[in-house]
């Protein structure tokens, strides 16, 4: 079948792969209509490894996918022929111990589109669990569908910070996961979001999206303004989505006494952690990694239009011309957030 395939660090192929899928009796087979470029896609394409994940051999990219059933195992009674669909990227073990404990993020077998040594979904079709494949209401596009992958990052970290109607959020980094990420606090209860970064077209975008304050930490103190606006207590979550090391170093000046911090963003280099600062305010940390089961609770805020995620899909690019798309995400102008390559199928 026609991939798209990083054939090792900074060259890409449109070409023919040979796959091979059985389709086992809970298995439905989905033909690929959206994928988004994710920045880990990118990482791959520019650096042929993430940590320990290493690409020594050809690999299809993508893992952020929307599409139809086209074909439905023998056992699968929950999705038919025809049905429109998102998937979850990752498959974990059933029945390793951290899937028993409700983590199955964790499971160390997990097996994930796009890191080595499995391939991603740019490509026509792909065999794929029914379990981890879900429905999209009549009013969700297969575009939307595609960006169920990065929302339900910010869906689980804001489960993870247990937030309560009313609650102020500073989600820090306006990159994708930032934008979702304050969707998901705003949909989980929160009055409103304070939202940081250092590039101004990201914030104007992010201020149409809800009731969120933009602050450009270039130019203005971010502390100062929290304060400000939480007439000096804090607030009550600090959700980090930059990876930047100096914004995960001071979320703790942030919160207030008894507030949650979770670290969303990944730092490229462990990072200083002031204690006192923490344990001053009493602080709780959450760390994310990836999410669990949060896709049918992301496509029903879809689904109700309390959760939209159409502005963020600023660059669509055909199939044929998937490698410019990657070129365009790797250099993406600020005035973008998520690209996506549309297949035919
Ligand atoms: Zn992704």
């Amino acid at each position: 079948m026609q991939a798209l395939v990083l054939e090792k660090t900074e060259e890409l192929s449109i070409r023919d792969i040979e796959i091979e899928e059985t389709m086992g009796p809970r298995d439905v087979r989905i033909a690929i209509r959206n994928v988004g470029i994710c920045g880990s896609d990118v990482h791959y394409y520019e650096h042929g490894r993430i940590g320990p994940f290493v690409v020594d051999a050809p690999m299809v990219l993508g893992h952020e996918a929307a599409g139809t059933v086209v074909e439905v195992g023998k056992g699968v009674t929950s999705l038919e022929k025809g049905d429109r669909v998102c998937m979850e990227p990752g498959i974990p073990d059933p029945t390793s111990k951290a899937s028993r404990l409700g983590m199955y993020n964790l499971d160390p077998a997990v097996r994930f589109w796009a890191t080595p040594p499995v391939h991603g979904v740019l490509r026509p079709t792909v065999v794929h669990p029914a379990d981890f494949t879900f429905k999209l209401p009549d009013n969700v596009s297969f575009a939307e569908g595609a960006m169920v992958e990065p929302l339900a990052v910010g869906m689980h970290a804001a489960n993870k910070a247990r937030i309560r109607p009313g609650d102020v959020a500073v989600v820090t980094g306006a990159g994708t996961i930032g934008m979702v990420t304050a969707l998901a606090a705003l949909a989980g209860g929160c009055s409103r979001v304070i939202m940081s970064d250092v590039v101004q077209p990201k914030l104007d975008l992010a201020k149409t999206l809800g009731p969120i304050l933009s602050v450009n930490a270039s130019k203005d103190d971010l502390a100062a303004v929290v304060k400000r606006e939480t007439d000096g207590w804090g607030a009550d979550v600090v959700l980090e989505c930059s990876g930047n090391e100096k914004a995960a170093g001071s979320a703790f000046g942030l919160i207030c006494p008894g507030g949650c911090v979770v670290l969303v963003g990944m730092p490229g280099k462990p990072i200083a952690y002031d204690v006192v600062a923490g344990q001053i305010k009493e602080a709780r940390v959450e760390h994310v990694f990836r999410y669990a089961h949060v896709y049918p609770r992301a496509l029903a805020l879809m689904g109700s239009g309390k959760i939209d995620v159409k502005p963020l899909i600023t660059d669509t690019f055909a199939f044929a011309d998937g490698i410019k798309a990657f070129d365009f995400a790797r250099k993406m102008p600020p005035t973008s957030v998520k690209a996506q390559i549309e297949l035919t199928g």
